[in-house]
C-alpha cells in the first residue's frame, strides 16, 4: 500500500491537503474530497482517502491535485 499527499486550492482561498492511499493490485478509483471549510468536494484519484486538512503553510495557486511525495 502506497501513501500519497495531494494539495491543491480549493476555490474558497483554502489550501488543502488529502492523505490517500493506493493497494497495489487495485484499480485507483475517483473518490470525492470535501473541504472541511467550504464542502466543496475535489476529485482525487485513490483507493481510499485517509484524511482532509486545511494546510496553511502552501504556496501552490494550482486548482487542480498536485501530488507530492509522501511517507511510506
Ligand atoms: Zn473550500
Amino acid at each position: 500500500m502506497g501513501t500519497n499527499v495531494s494539495v491543491w486550492k480549493c476555490k474558497c482561498g483554502a489550501h488543502l491537503k488529502a492523505v490517500t492511499t493506493t493497494d497495489e493490485g487495485q484499480a485507483p478509483v475517483s473518490l470525492q474530497a470535501a473541504c472541511p471549510r467550504c464542502g466543496h468536494e475535489q476529485t482525487l484519484t485513490a483507493n481510499q482517502i485517509l484524511s482532509v486538512s486545511e494546510e496553511k503553510t502552501l504556496v501552490s495557486d494550482s486548482t487542480d491535485p498536485e501530488s507530492v511525495p509522501g511517507g511510506d
